[in-house]
């Protein structure tokens, strides 16, 4: 017996039609979720990525460096 995966960061079941190339997460953007937050050391607030957006959260994450204080 084959026990369902869920994806690990929406819980959602994955479409085994599309799901096999970014198993064990049901997306694409799933798996870049998954990594921006092992990557970024917390839990990383997630905004819907623009379709083809995979550098949104980049950007994202470079603004916030942007907006450190720097005046020491
Ligand atoms: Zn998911």
């Amino acid at each position: 017996m084959i026990q369902p995966l869920t994806c690990p960061v929406c819980g959602k079941t994955p479409d085994p039609t599309t799901g096999t190339q970014t198993s064990p997460f049901c997306s694409e953007r799933c798996r870049k979720v998954d990594f921006f937050r092992w990557w970024d050391g917390r839990y990383a607030i997630v905004e819907d990525l623009a379709p083809g957006g995979a550098l949104s959260e980049l950007d994202l994450l470079d603004a916030q460096e942007s907006l450190q204080p720097d005046d020491q």
